[in-house]
């Protein structure tokens, strides 16, 4: 197993900013059709172009090693990538040995079947998406999911004592009303919630700027109610945490469109085709599958540090009626 060297210079891109944070999206694949993520009949990889769980943790092993001490497995969904279990279980080995912390966002639906594996393999927090409590709004903003899934997923993962998140996209007419009591229902739960901004990537076949909403407003509507205290707390992502007053909750916000968080940004992604990007929204990266597969990791080397040269600055997202996606890439391709 690779062993993180501390002799090795931490990874830094060109502006000197420290990379520790690697997000692999395991799968473009997905048993949901968010709205906001994905078209109706979103076309996905031929398996061939999929890296194999192998080659993801080969991968891996090698970030490790280069001093990546924070991974997060997200897709597309990854609980519906066959043999989850064994990649899990396989990058958790680095924990104690390079890695902090090994985590998952995850739609929830098949967390009853994984919770109790995800636990034994080290996970100790997870992010689940949930935009909605509602069953039928619910069933209309993921075209389609069953919310019972969920609620028995998110069980099983209190049963197996993993801390959860709960994500929810803020989308203006769709569920902004629900915002103050799905607090609520975390704070009872045991559960944070992180807010997130709808951002421009990929197609979906809907305008997001009709639904778009701007965190700001929707900070101030909650402070009325629950006056909010900003805090250093911090989980190594982009979320800005705020105490709630009376309440035990943390609020996250993530707010790619009205507070810009690049210049403190420690991530990179690497996606299921084994190309890394530097930045959600932009198109440039290196593409390692190639090279993994012509030379091994000898040949991957080298493309890491091309790959930190090509972080920029900040990302460019705009969301204004009219303009198209700043990429065409959606985010379960690079993974969320
Ligand atoms: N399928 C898993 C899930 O839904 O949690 C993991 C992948 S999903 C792409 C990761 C996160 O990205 C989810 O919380 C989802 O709500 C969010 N997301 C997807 N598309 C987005 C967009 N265009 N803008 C903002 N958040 C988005
Ligand atoms: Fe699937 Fe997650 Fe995208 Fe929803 S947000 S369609 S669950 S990848």
């Amino acid at each position: 197993m690779a062993m993180a060297d501390p002799s090795r210079t931490p990874m830094t891109d060109g502006l000197g900013r420290r990379i520790s944070y690697l997000r692999i999206s395991v799968t473009d694949r997905c048993d949901l059709r968010c709205r906001y993520c994905m078209s109706e009949r979103m076309q996905f990889l031929p398996k061939n172009q999929v890296l194999t769980l192998e080659e993801i943790a080969l991968l891996a092993d090698m970030f490790v090693a280069r001093g990546i001490s924070k991974i997060r497995l997200t897709g597309g969904e990854p609980l519906v990538r066959r043999d989850i279990g064994d990649l899990v279980r396989r990058i958790g080995r680095h924990l104690g040995r390079g890695l902090d912390e090994l985590t998952l966002t995850t739609n929830g639906t098949r967390l009853v079947d994984h919770a109790a594996m995800l636990a034994d393999a080290g996970v100790r927090r997870i992010n689940v998406s949930l935009d909605s409590r509602d069953p039928d709004r619910f069933a209309h903003v993921t075209r389609g999911g069953r919310i019972d899934q969920v609620l028995d997923g998110l069980a099983a993962a209190k049963e197996a004592g993993l801390a959860v998140k709960i994500n929810m996209v803020a989308l203006r007419g769709v569920n902004d009303d629900e915002i103050l009591s799905m607090l609520r229902w975390c704070d009872d739960q045991g559960f944070d919630l992180s807010l997130i901004e709808t951002m421009p990537l990929g197609d979906t076949g809907e305008d997001r700027t009709d639904h778009y909403l701007p965190l700001t407003q929707v900070a101030a509507q909650i402070d009325a109610h629950h006056p909010l205290t900003p805090t250093a707390y911090r989980t190594g992502g982009p979320s800005r945490y705020h105490a709630v007053e009376g309440m035990r909750v943390k609020l996250g916000l993530i707010t790619p469109l009205t507070r810009n968080f690049c210049a403190d940004c420690n991530r990179i992604r690497m996606t299921c085709e084994g190309k890394i990007f530097m930045c959600l929204g932009h198109e440039d990266h290196v593409d390692f599958k190639a090279a993994l597969r012509e030379g091994g990791l000898p040949a991957v080397e080298p493309l890491v540090d091309r790959a930190l040269r090509l972080k920029p600055a900040a990302h460019d997202f705009r969301i204004a009626a009219g303009e198209s996606a700043a990429t065409r890439r959606h985010m379960s391709v690079t993974g969320g």
